[in-house]
């Protein structure tokens, strides 16, 4: 079941965008089936689930963060975490620097876009990115690289409204990834869930973060 569904997706994808299997509340059972399926790039939105988890998967298996990250839960993943999707301040990255040069690594890390029209906590608007990515004190962290941006669309039925926001930032990916500065280094866009990741990699998504349409629902 898993594995038709994944090997389904992949095919659809094909060299367009790359799969992420958002295993969030899945049990590790449910991941090594996936992984024995191939997948080999798993996303939590929580640091001690995936930090939980992480021991208990092979090596190469690459571990996505899409969730809410605090600064005081970085240290419990720079060790091996992957790709941060859900970046959305200058202490953060300043904390993920810290904690990456800690395990002599350089984290890549995305900045999360507030694209939706729905009450969000979370991401950052299009300005506060901007003023992020030019914010002088990225010049002092050798420690991490901005790869790109994600954002989630609203969740609505409007597949008219999905692609705008989409097409929204896109477009902002390509204007910001024209900064010229050492840790911006733009080559992914994170885009796109379960309910719209194909009018997502029709606007240019790079990486699909899909949960539920291979999993099934989460109670
Ligand atoms: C849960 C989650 C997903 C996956 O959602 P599905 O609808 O189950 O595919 C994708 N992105 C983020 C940030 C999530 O939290």
């Amino acid at each position: 079941m898993i594995a038709n569904t994944i090997r389904l997706i992949e095919r659809e994808l094909h060299d367009k965008a790359r799969l992420i299997a958002v295993t969030k509340t899945k049990p590790v059972e449910l991941l090594r089936e996936a992984y024995e399926a191939g997948c080999r790039r798993f996303g939590e939105n929580k640091v001690q689930e995936m930090a939980e988890k992480q021991p208990q998967l092979p090596n190469d298996v690459q571990w996505h963060l899409i969730g809410h990250l605090q600064t005081n839960k970085v240290k419990y993943i720079a060790s091996f975490v992957t790709l941060i999707h859900s970046v959305d301040s200058l202490k953060l990255l300043q904390e993920i620097n810290k904690q990456a040069a800690k395990s002599n690594r350089v984290i890549d890390c995305l900045l999360q876009i507030y694209i939706a029209d729905e009450e969000t906590k979370f991401g950052l608007s299009p300005e506060e990115a901007e003023a992020l990515l030019n914010a002088p004190e990225l010049d002092v962290l050798p420690n991490v690289r901005i790869v790109g941006l994600m954002g989630l669309a609203t969740n609505t039925d409007d597949t008219d409204k999905v692609r705008l926001e989409f097409r929204g930032l896109k477009e902002l990916y390509d204007k910001l990834g024209q900064i010229k500065r050492p840790i911006i280094q733009f080559s992914e866009l994170s885009m796109g869930m379960s309910g719209d990741y194909r009018i997502a990699v029709e606007e240019g998504s790079t990486l699909v973060r899909v949960g539920s349409a291979i999993f099934g629902s989460r109670n």
